[in-house]
């Protein structure tokens, strides 16, 4: 046990971490982050890091934005409470829904707020459940998520996430639930395959999967436009458009879970901007209020509304929502938040810092250590490999990418570490100064493990 602040121990003592190793936090103790302001944070001795992955993909706006802060101070003042349920609704709520209706694509007709990606993709799942039980297909009601995916940890949105770390040990996932593969072709491709028959391949795969089960029991598919908790994983070009195509084809539902990629992160103010995407819902959450206060959205089409509408007269009540379903202050925070994106054109200069943000993470191609680089927008990876040439990884118990990601702290970055893929997601609004710091930073990181795994005999000849 290494040594640990008072404050530390009072965390150990105290507080059950959420997707942690316990006996790891035990040993060594957490990163208490005591303050914020731009795209630092500071621990309790008042150590300065860059916050190169904007807390959890999420505070696009940096920390300390006093704006946004009187904004819900004004609010808490006004109206600190406020609900949604039966015939009950807010001024402000009206507002962001309003606001959210037209800087989305796709032409949603309403929108479900919720406080978390994890509970809208739950929202996701029981809508969908409940129109195919309205309109009288109460058997397609099947969801396919991706292998490692990542939407969250409720228990639905965990059995539509497609990583095992998040299913051993709480039964999941839940029946119903099924997954096909990941568009990763870097890890996945097979030998001599192009990226346009691997896409094929991974389409072929889905309509397999959609045909074995019966086409008339799958309800929907969701995916991220760029897997971020798995890794940034960017599909190649030609997969959407194939993935999208058999959807329609067998009536599956797309649902874009757009938490990471909302937004302005992937150099377009959505990523289905970016992919050229037509989903049927989409959920949102994080940069929705730059992580200022909790807040997630689930845009909701035309047609799912007519028919819940139209069914409501024998159903009754649509049985879902929150208490905090539209809490006034966070509805308050997304609404300045969308304005403040708007007004002060966050997404262009985002998209222009992208540029920058991506040529840099290029450079480290031709590092030893680096077996892929990928991104969009202001947000990328390294894949940190044991042999370039043939892109082995390193085994998963050497803990290459957390050793990594520790020298990095080291240096006052704060990045994550997924496997061995070093992941960067900065906040929008970090400046081009901030943006060369980062990658000062990284680089020496990586630089370091390079000796690191070197001096252990990690790679593979
Ligand atoms: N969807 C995606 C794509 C995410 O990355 C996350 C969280 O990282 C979630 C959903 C879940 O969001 P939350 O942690 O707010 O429940």
């Amino acid at each position: 046990m290494g040594h640990k602040t008072a404050m530390q121990e009072r965390d150990l003592n105290s507080v059950f971490h959420p997707m942690t190793d316990m006996s790891r936090l035990n040993q060594d103790g957490p990163l208490m982050v005591v303050r914020g302001e731009g795209v630092y944070v500071y621990d309790e001795e008042d150590r300065q890091y860059i916050d190169g992955l904007a807390g959890l993909w999420c505070t696009s706006l940096g920390y300390a934005n006093e704006e946004i802060a009187e904004t819900a101070f004004a609010q808490m003042k006004t109206l600190s409470y406020a609900h949604l349920f039966l015939d009950k609704s807010s001024d402000i709520a009206v507002r962001l829904a309003e606001q959210l209706k037209e800087m989305v694509p796709g032409g949603f007709s309403k929108v479900f707020f919720g406080l978390s990606g994890s509970d809208a993709n739950d929202t996701q799942v029981k809508l969908i459940r409940y129109y195919n039980n309205v309109i009288g297909r109460p058997q397609k009601k099947k969801i396919i998520g991706r292998y490692k995916g990542y939407h969250g940890i409720a228990g639905t949105a965990a059995s539509a996430t497609g990583h095992e770390a998040y299913h051993k040990g709480f039964d999941l996932p839940l029946e119903g639930f099924l997954h096909t593969d990941c568009p990763h072709y870097y890890r996945n491709a097979l030998a001599g395959e192009s990226e346009e028959q691997f896409t094929s391949r991974l389409a072929k795969n889905l309509e397999d999967l959609i045909l074995k089960e019966g086409p008339e029991t799958v309800a929907a598919f969701i995916a991220e436009p760029i897997m971020g908790a798995g890794g940034v994983i960017v599909p190649p070009d030609s997969y959407f458009p194939k993935i999208q195509a058999i959807l329609k084809d067998y009536d599956v539902l797309f649902i874009a879970d757009e938490v990471v990629t909302g937004f302005g992160r992937t150099g377009n103010p959505f990523g289905a901007d970016t992919f050229d995407l037509k989903p049927d819902t989409m959920t949102l959450a994080k940069s929705l209020t730059s992580a200022y206060m909790p807040l997630s959205a689930v845009m909701i089409p035309e047609f799912i509304y007519q028919a819940i509408l139209e069914a409501s007269q024998d159903w009754g009540i649509f049985g879902h929502g929150f208490t905090y379903t539209g809490h006034p202050v966070s509805v308050a925070v997304g609404s300045k938040v969308l304005e403040i994106y708007k007004r002060d054109k966050v997404f262009e200069k985002a998209a222009r810092l992208g540029e920058q943000f991506q040529a840099k993470l290029k450079s480290y191609e031709n590092h030893p250590l680096v077996g892929e680089v990928r991104g969009k927008g202001l947000i990328g990876a390294c894949e940190l490999v044991a042999n370039k040439e043939s892109g082995l990884a390193f085994d998963t118990t050497s803990g290459v990418g957390r050793y990594c990601l520790e020298r990095m702290r080291a240096h006052g970055l704060i990045a994550r570490a997924l496997g061995d893929s070093m992941c960067l997601c900065p906040p929008l609004v970090t400046s081009d100064d901030e943006v060369g710091e980062i990658f000062v930073r990284y680089g020496k990181a990586l630089d370091e493990t390079l000796d690191y795994v070197s001096r252990e005999g990690l790679l593979v000849a």
